[in-house]
């Protein structure tokens, strides 16, 4: 793969028995582009991304992380899946951000940010502390580290989580709607701390119905329907001037 591309998906596949989710979907993303997936619900968005990192196996296709095959070792023509371990180690790079947070309740924020960068990173704790509260900085946390997630608001956990994938230093973030589990005065809150990120230059993916946030970060604009993506572009073209009959007809619903 060349330098450019950090991301790519090809003709992916997916099947849940005889339910097929994903019907051959093709995504490249640069490095350090945002893409927004948006698209209806039960249309394969989360599913897609969690083939990204392989927390689902593909029925067919390819998808590429670096110049790495994501969860198969390739022999020729054949693919292997690789084992628990190793896929592990490719999730590593790749951060996830999920609408429901998932910190461990028994845990301090600072443990559940250093968690993933001790265990799997095996690095020194005093180390991975100094860079914890580097993060939590970076999230507008400061001060935060012995707090526990329930004493937090819900912008406050999503702001957490997101330190929490920053610690494993990934090259590429995937976001399945950070903001849909929010009260609405929150949302703003996480979706500065995105923006910033954005700018930062890190490769993001994100699933979300916040348009005006697809509007104004956003490279590119995704928009699936049915297990494809039906269409996609700039968040002008997307958003203001879409083609396809099923982005109309999402839009003028969200809006
Ligand atoms: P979205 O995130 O766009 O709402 P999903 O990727 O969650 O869509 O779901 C797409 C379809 O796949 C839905 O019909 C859903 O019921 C189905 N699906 C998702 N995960 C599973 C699973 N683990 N087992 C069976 N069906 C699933
Ligand atoms: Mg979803």
């Amino acid at each position: 793969m060349n330098a450019v591309t950090l991301v790519r998906a090809e003709n992916v596949h997916k099947s849940f028995g005889l339910n097929e989710v994903l019907k051959g979907i093709n995504l490249q993303v640069r490095r350090g582009e945002v893409v927004c997936l948006l698209g209806a619900s039960g249309s394969g968005k989360s599913t897609f991304l969690r083939c990204i990192n392989h927390l689902e196996t593909l029925s067919n296709g390819r998808i590429w992380v670096g110049d790495q095959v994501i969860g198969y070792r390739q022999d020729g023509d054949r693919l292997y899946e690789l084992s628990d371990k190793e896929a592990a180690g490719q999730r590593k790079s790749i951060g996830m951000v999920f609408q429901r947070f998932n910190l461990f309740p028994h845990m301090t924020v600072l443990e559940n940010i250093i968690e993933g960068p001790v265990l799997v990173k095996k690095e020194k704790p005093a180390e991975a502390k100094r860079r914890a509260s580097e993060m939590l900085a970076r999230v507008g946390l400061e001060g935060r580290e012995k707090s526990y997630p329930r004493q937090l608001s819900g912008g406050q956990q999503q702001r957490v989580a997101i330190a929490r994938a920053l610690a494993m230093e990934p090259e590429l973030i995937l976001f399945d709607e950070p903001t849909s589990a929010l009260d609405p005065e929150l949302v703003g809150e996480v979706l500065d701390v995105m923006k910033d990120l954005a700018r930062s230059g890190l490769t993001m993916i994100v699933v979300t119905h916040e348009i005006g946030f697809a509007k104004e970060v956003a490279d590119r604009v995704a928009f699936m329907h049915d297990g494809e993506i039906v269409e996609i572009g700039s968040p002008r073209e997307v958003l203001e001037t879409p083609r396809h009959e099923r982005t109309k007809a999402f839009l003028s619903r969200v809006f």
